[in-house]
C-alpha cells in the first residue's frame, strides 16, 4: 500500500537513527543467562522464520515502536515457487533471497534456531547454527512481549525408508544446490568410459515423486533442461535418459481444476515425462525405489515431494498449551500438526504468541499453506501488532479464559453426570465461558440432558461460530445459569427469552469495547484476517504453464499454455521482493536463452 511505500522512504531516510539506536540495543546476557536487549525500553517483538510470513511482517512492522528480533537458521528470504528453475540453472541462486538485513536494516537478526518457546515464561531457548572452535554450540535464551511462530513446515517422509538418505528435497537454496549438483554429477558418471549401459540407464533415470506443483513443475523444468541444453552437450546419452513422476492418487495438481489437470498430464507426456499415477513408494534405497507391488526402479537422482511435516518446535509449543488439542482436533487434523490460531492469527489458547503461514490453521477457515496466504498474513499482522494491539498498550485484546468443549467428551459420556461435573470443574477453575462448536452443541442438544444443560446448549447453537473465542463466540455460563434459575427451568419457552435476555449481542459488546479502547488512546484495529485469493499457477514444462483465477464468486478465469506462461513470467517478476531482485532474474532468464543453462558447480 502507498503507507507501506511511504514506510520504507522513511526508513531509507532516517536509517542511520535506527542503525544508532540498534548498535546501543544489541544482546546482552541478563538476569539467569537470559539475553536482554540493552537498553531497550520498547516492547520486544520476536519473529521466529524468515519465510515468506516472517519476511512481509518484517518489511512493515514499526521497528520506531518495537524492538523486533528475528531467529531463524536462514539469513535470508527465499522465493519458493522459483527452486525448481534454479535446480537446473535457468535462475541463478542469489536472484532468488534477499538477505534478512537487507529486508529492514532496523531489525536484530540472529542466526539461530528456536528449540523451545514457553508461552508461560514468555522465553525462547534458541541454539545457534554455528560452532565454536571446540565444537559447542552458543545457546542463549530471549524474553519477549510479544512471539511470532513463522516457521513453516519440514518435508514429509510419511516414514518411508531411505527416503531421509537417498533422496532430495526441495525446500531450502541448498536442496537446490545440491540437486544441480547431482545432475551434474550423474551426466558425467554416464560418460566414463567403463560405465555399461545398464548404469548408464539407472543414472540417467531422473524419479520425481509427488504430483504437486513442486512435483510438477521440476519435472517439467527439467525436462526442458534436459531436450533444450544437455542434448547439445552429451548427445550420445540421450537415448538413456528418462524422467518419471510418480503419483500416489489418480491425479495430479488436485488443487487446479479437471480440465487443467488433464491439460498438465498431456503437456508433461509431450514433453517426455513419464507420469504414473496411483503409484505408492514403499521405500528408497541407494539404487532403487520400491513400489508398492513389488516393483522396483533403478534410479540416479530422486526428488521427494511428496508434502509436508509439522517443524519440532511447533508440536513443542501445542505441547505446553492445552487448548490447541481440542482446537486440533476440532479441526480434524493430528494433534501437534498446526498451531491453530483464530481469525486475529493469535494462538488459540496461548497469550501473546501469533502464528502464520504453513505452521498454523486458522480455525473455522482452513486456507491453503502458500506463499500468498502466508505473504499476506505477514503483512498483516505487522499492521495488527504496529497499531499497538496488545503489547503492552492496554485496550481491548486480552482474550478471556474460556475453554473449548471436546466431542469425545460428550461421544464417550454414557451418563451426562460425567459432562455435567467436567462442566462444573471448568466453571470452578475460573472458565466462566465456554465455547463450543456447532456439532457439540447439537449432540448435547439431542441427548436427554437435563433442562439447563439443553438451553445453554440451544443457546451456543445460535451463537456464532468458533473462530473469536474472546467474544462472539461464546456465551456468559454463569448468566445463562442464573437466568435459567431464575425461569424455573419448567417452560421452555420461558427459559429460551430468559437465556436471548441474558445473552449480550455481539455488536453491543464490540460496540462497548470499541469506545474502551478509543476512551484509552488505543489505535483500534478489529478487522480478523481475511485472505485474497488472487489465483493459482503451475509451470509444466515446454514454455506451457496453468492459471486458474477464482475471485469472489464471480471470476472464473483458467488460461493454459504460452499464455499462461506469459503469465506465470509477468507475475513472478511482479512479485519478487526487490527491484535488485526484478533485474537479476530477467538478466538470468535473458542469458539463459541466449548461451543456454549452466550447471557446471564445483
Ligand atoms: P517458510 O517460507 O517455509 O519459512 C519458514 C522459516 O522458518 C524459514 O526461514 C526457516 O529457516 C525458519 N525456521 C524453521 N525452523 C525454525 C526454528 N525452529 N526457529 C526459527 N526459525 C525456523 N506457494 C505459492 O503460493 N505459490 C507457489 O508457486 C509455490 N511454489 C512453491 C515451490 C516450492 C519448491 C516450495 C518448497 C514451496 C512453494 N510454495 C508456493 C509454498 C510456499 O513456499 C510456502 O507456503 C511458504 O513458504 C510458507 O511460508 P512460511 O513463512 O509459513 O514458511
Amino acid at each position: 500500500s502507498l503507507t507501506d511505500v511511504g514506510r520504507h522512504l522513511g526508513r531509507m531516510v532516517t536509517q542511520p537513527q535506527c542503525m544508532i539506536q540498534k548498535e546501543q540495543q544489541l544482546l546482552v546476557p541478563g538476569d539467569g543467562g537470559r539475553m536482554r536487549l540493552r537498553s531497550s525500553t520498547k516492547p520486544v517483538v520476536l519473529v521466529l522464520g524468515s519465510g515468506w510470513g516472517a519476511h512481509s511482517l518484517i518489511k512493515v512492522i514499526d521497528t520506531d515502536m518495537y524492538d523486533v528480533v528475528v531467529v531463524s537458521p536462514r539469513n535470508h528470504f527465499v522465493f519458493t515457487p522459483m527452486l525448481p528453475s534454479t535446480a537446473v540453472g535457468t535462475v541463478e541462486f542469489r536472484s532468488l533471497l534477499e538477505p534478512v538485513r537487507t529486508s529492514n536494516p532496523c531489525v536484530t537478526y540472529l542466526e539461530a534456531e528456536c528449540d523451545n518457546l514457553d508461552p508461560n515464561t514468555k522465553v525462547a531457548t534458541c541454539t545457534s547454527s554455528f560452532a565454536y572452535e571446540d565444537g559447542r554450540r552458543p545457546q542463549f535464551e530471549i524474553q519477549y512481549d510479544k512471539a511470532v511462530v513463522a516457521v513453516g513446515e519440514q518435508p514429509a517422509t510419511f516414514g518411508v525408508p531411505g527416503v531421509r538418505e537417498h533422496c532430495f528435497f526441495m525446500k531450502e537454496v541448498t536442496d537446490a544446490v545440491a540437486l544441480r549438483k547431482r545432475i551434474a554429477e550423474k551426466f558425467e558418471l554416464a560418460c566414463l568410459p567403463g560405465t555399461s549401459e545398464e548404469e548408464r540407464r539407472a543414472a540417467l533415470h531422473f524419479v520425481v515423486v509427488g504430483g504437486g506443483p513442486t512435483g510438477v513443475e521440476f519435472a517439467g523444468t527439467l525436462s526442458d533442461f534436459l531436450r533444450e541444453d544437455l542434448r547439445k552437450k552429451y548427445p550420445a546419452l540421450m537415448k538413456y535418459v528418462k524422467v518419471s513422476l510418480l503419483q500416489s492418487v489418480s491425479s495430479i495438481l488436485t488443487q487446479f481444476d479437471e480440465r487443467l489437470q488433464r491439460n498438465a498430464l498431456e503437456t508433461l507426456s509431450r514433453s517426455g515425462v513419464e507420469v504414473r499415477t496411483g503409484v505408492r513408494v514403499v521405500g528408497v534405497t541407494r539404487a532403487k525405489v520400491q513400489l508398492q507391488g513389488g516393483e522396483e526402479l533403478d534410479y540416479g537422482v530422486c526428488l521427494w515431494s511428496a508434502g509436508n511435516a509439522p517443524r519440532p518446535l511447533v508440536k513443542q509449543i501445542a505441547s505446553l498449551v492445552p487448548d490447541q488439542a481440542m482446537a486440533t482436533e476440532s479441526s480434524r487434523i493430528p494433534p501437534g500438526s498446526k498451531l491453530c490460531v483464530d481469525s486475529f492469527l493469535r494462538v488459540v489458547g496461548a497469550t501473546d504468541i501469533l502464528a502464520l503461514g504453513d505452521c498454523s490453521l486458522v480455525l473455522r477457515n482452513r486456507l491453503p499453506a502458500t506463499a500468498q496466504v502466508a505473504g499476506q498474513q505477514g503483512a498483516y499482522l505487522a499492521h495488527l501488532i504496529n497499531s499497538g494491539y496488545n503489547l503492552g498498550v492496554g485496550g481491548y485484546t486480552q482474550p478471556p479464559p474460556y475453554q473449548v468443549v471436546k466431542r469425545d467428551r460428550l461421544q464417550t459420556a454414557t451418563d451426562h453426570s460425567a459432562f455435567l461435573r467436567w462442566l462444573a470443574t471448568a466453571l470452578a477453575g475460573g472458565k466462566d465461558r465456554i465455547a463450543m462448536g456447532a456439532k457439540v452443541s447439537d449432540a448435547l442438544f439431542r441427548m436427554d440432558a437435563p433442562p439447563w444443560i439443553r438451553v445453554h446448549s440451544e443457546a451456543l447453537t445460535h451463537a456464532p461460530p468458533l473462530d473469536r473465542p474472546s467474544r462472539a463466540t461464546v456465551c456468559d455460563l454463569a448468566a445463562v445459569s442464573a437466568a435459567t434459575a431464575a425461569a424455573g427451568g419448567a417452560d421452555p419457552a420461558a427459559v429460551s427469552r430468559a437465556v436471548a435476555a441474558c445473552m449480550r449481542s455481539v455488536a453491543e459488546e464490540e460496540e462497548a469495547e470499541r469506545q474502551a479502547a478509543e476512551a484509552m488512546e488505543v489505535r483500534y484495529w478489529d478487522r480478523p484476517f481475511e485472505f485474497l485469493n488472487l489465483g493459482i499457477m503451475a509451470y509444466v514444462g515446454s514454455e506451457k504453464a496453468l492459471t486458474q483465477v477464482e475471485a469472489f464468486d464471480v471470476v472464473h478465469l483458467k488460461f493454459t499454455g504460452a499464455l499462461a506462461f506469459a503469465l506465470w513470467k509477468s507475475v513472478y517478476i511482479t512479485k519478487q521482493v526487490s527491484f535488485r531482485n526484478r533485474v537479476l532474474i530477467l538478466f538470468d532468464w535473458m542469458k539463459a536463452r541466449v548461451f543456454g543453462r549452466d550447471i557446471s558447480l564445483f
